[in-house]
């Protein structure tokens, strides 16, 4: 076997034996390569299941972390999906393969730049990319039947909630320090809303306003 071909065979056994057991979530992985998501000293490392410094000081999640997110998602392909936190853009990368379209918002434009670009040099077209505040979502895109945030928040922000469709799920990491939060899957229904919480993750914290790039 190749060397490539075993590392994708060693990075897809990992997000299996992590619990990312979804078959499509594990072929939309399977097609999008990790590696160009990640540059300079740290891109040699983009098949290990670990999170890795970007630009602007922000990190690029932890593959089956990824993977878990997307799973709990139960994104389908006539979703519109809003992301928050586009960081590399691998995210959105991956939901690109299961939904119909994917908004994803970064407060650093040079991140936002840098995805899009990875994004058409993919063949990527169904994804738009926008630096703003993602904590107000897109009020002209809403409601959306599916959104991720991948910042973490004290709570599940307000106006993310109300543009989430009733029927619609949120994967949001909830926590009050930096060293320790939950991954909250939120449902909503006619009925109301049920939360269940997953499994512990650390994220980078959701900030307001835009940042300043680096
Ligand atoms: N999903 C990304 C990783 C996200 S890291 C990936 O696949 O690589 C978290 C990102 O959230 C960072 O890029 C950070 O700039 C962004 N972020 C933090 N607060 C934000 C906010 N209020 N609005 C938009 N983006 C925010």
């Amino acid at each position: 076997m190749s060397e490539d071909a075993e590392r994708k065979m060693q990075f897809l056994y990992a997000l299996r034996s992590k619990g990312v057991t979804d078959k499509r979530v594990l072929s939309a992985m399977e097609a999008i390569d990790r590696g160009p998501f990640i540059r300079g000293i740290f891109s040699g490392r983009a098949y290990e299941d670990m999170p890795l410094p970007i630009a602007c000081g922000q990190t690029i999640s932890q593959p089956s972390v990824v993977g878990l997110m997307t799973q709990a998602l139960r994104v389908s392909p006539r979703d519109k999906v809003l992301e928050v936190g586009t960081g590399s853009g691998y995210q959105a990368a991956i939901l690109s393969k299961l939904a119909r379209r994917v908004y994803t918002i970064d407060r650093h434009s040079r991140l936002v730049r840098e995805a899009r670009d990875l994004f058409d040099d993919m063949g990527l077209t169904n994804i738009t990319a926008i630096t703003a505040d993602g904590s107000f979502g897109i009020p002209d895109q809403a409601p959306f039947d599916r959104i991720i945030v991948t910042a973490a928040a004290e709570d599940p922000p307000g106006t993310l909630m109300e543009q989430l469709k009733v029927g619609g799920i949120m994967v949001v990491p909830v926590g009050q320090s930096d060293a320790v939060q939950h991954l909250i899957v939120v449902r909503k229904s006619a009925e109301g809303i049920e939360y269940e919480e997953l499994r512990q993750v650390r994220f980078v914290p959701l900030l307001e306003g835009l940042g300043k790039d680096t």
